[in-house]
């Protein structure tokens, strides 16, 4: 069958709008389509791809146990599932874990377990959940409720209720708002979609006392900071900031869907048998996957050199920027960084992506004023120098057009 874009719009739900060009095969950062041409890959599959594509330990990982066992449902427990979540529960505060297939879906199970906790512990009137603008916790009704964009929740009917927003790294408006009937908080530990924007330190540290004060559990949203995304294996980590619960997803599989959510031995209690479940989480080809990635990604060489390859694209736009002045600010953290447009470019980040898709970089944006890179935690420095390369013509282009 000869595949065209083209038919995107004749087969699909029109939800996407893909670029013009069909990927078909990807090593490292380097990513090829349909017609041989290459692409330095400064998008990981938005923040996904933490160990590039085809990284030769996931590939065995995949190839062993899809030769061994793919999947058994939950009646069942399977050795890869048992193996990862004990890494888990050594290399975080987490106690136990439940396994999922996606961002959205974990997040669904730690608001889940949120409600049902407060509900145990204390009776049915705790049901509040706070949550922040701008963030973004997923696409079911329940997780893009709790998101902070309205744009993506509005137009579907009746909302979940219980659920309020109050803005990110404000804690007056969060201390006024919190209260004992508060069952829980969710945040990100650095806001991604919503414009790669970090937590002020007394604001996160705030938060964490004001829910322990008023016994609502702080949960971490790390489906896009986690897995080694920001130098730590989580953001919380370098943050000194613990949560209750914590949602992993995005990069944790490497390529491969998995979620995860994390959390203590007593909040755990509260999904008894029969509480929650997924008939995919925690089957063996997307655990064996994971705990390849997670071996890789939680070793020191390469957790170190998420600092290192920051700098290099840090001051890559900081040279470009001298020469052409299009950003205020480059934010965010380790290999999440964003470049935040000035006044002059406002509300045009999806320019300067179409502009770098023609110089055969592929970026991201976080909202209409940011470009977002988030590349492989393991791209060669070569690559990053390419890629900045590429980047500069693009920027040029829209500053000249
Ligand atoms: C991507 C993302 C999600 C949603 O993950 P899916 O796998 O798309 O469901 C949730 N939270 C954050 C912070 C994300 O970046």
């Amino acid at each position: 069958m000869n595949v065209t874009r083209e038919m995107f719009n004749e087969v699909m739900v029109p939800n996407y709008n893909p670029a013009a060009f069909i990927p078909v095969r990807g090593e490292g950062s380097r990513v090829w389509d349909q017609k041989g041409d290459e692409y330095i890959d400064f998008a990981g599959g938005i923040a996904v791809n933490g160990l590039g594509h085809c990284h030769p330990k996931l590939v065995a990982a995949l190839t062993e146990q899809g030769n061994k066992l793919w999947h058994l449902s939950n009646v069942f427990t399977n050795e890869p599932a048992l193996r990862l979540a004990t890494k888990l529960v050594n290399a975080t505060f987490a106690e136990r874990v439940y396994f999922c297939n996606s961002g959205a879906e974990a997040n669904e199970a730690a608001l889940k377990l949120a409600r049902r906790w407060a509900l145990e512990h204390f009776g049915e009137d705790k049901n509040q959940i706070i949550a922040f603008k701008q963030g973004f916790h997923g696409r079911t009704f329940f997780t893009v409720t709790v998101g902070g964009q309205a744009a993506y929740s509005d137009g579907f009917g009746p909302k979940p209720g219980g659920i309020e927003h109050v803005t990110y790294n404000d804690l007056a408006e969060f201390k006024a708002l919190i209260s004992d009937t508060t069952c829980a908080v969710m945040v990100e530990p650095l806001q991604g979609e919503g414009g790669i924007i970090s937590p002020d330190p007394e604001f996160i540290k705030g938060v964490r006392e004001l829910c322990t004060q008023h016994n609502a559990l702080l949960i971490f949203d790390e489906v896009q900071s986690g897995m080694g995304r920001t130098g730590d294996l989580y953001a919380y980590m370098g943050l000194g900031v613990t949560p209750d619960i914590l949602t992993s997803a995005k990069a944790l599989g490497g390529g491969f869907p998995i979620g995860a959510m994390l959390t203590t031995t007593a909040i755990a209690e509260s999904l008894k048998v029969g509480t929650h479940g997924s008939t995919y989480g925690g089957n063996p080809l997307a655990c064996a996957v994971a705990e390849a990635a997670f071996d890789v990604i939680n070793s020191p060489e390469v957790l170190a050199g998420v600092a290192r390859k920051e700098q290099l694209i840090r001051d890559g736009f900081a040279a470009i920027n001298a020469k052409y002045n299009v950003f205020s600010e480059v934010r965010g953290k380790g290999l999440l960084l964003g470049g935040a447009l000035n006044e002059k470019y406002q509300g045009r980040s999806r320019d300067f992506l179409v502009a770098a898709t023609e110089q055969k970089l592929m970026c991201l944006v976080a909202g209409a004023n940011v470009v977002r890179f988030a590349p492989s935690l393991v791209i060669p420095d070569a690559d990053i120098q390419e890629g900045l390369l590429r980047f500069e013509k693009a920027v040029a282009a829209v500053v000249n057009s």
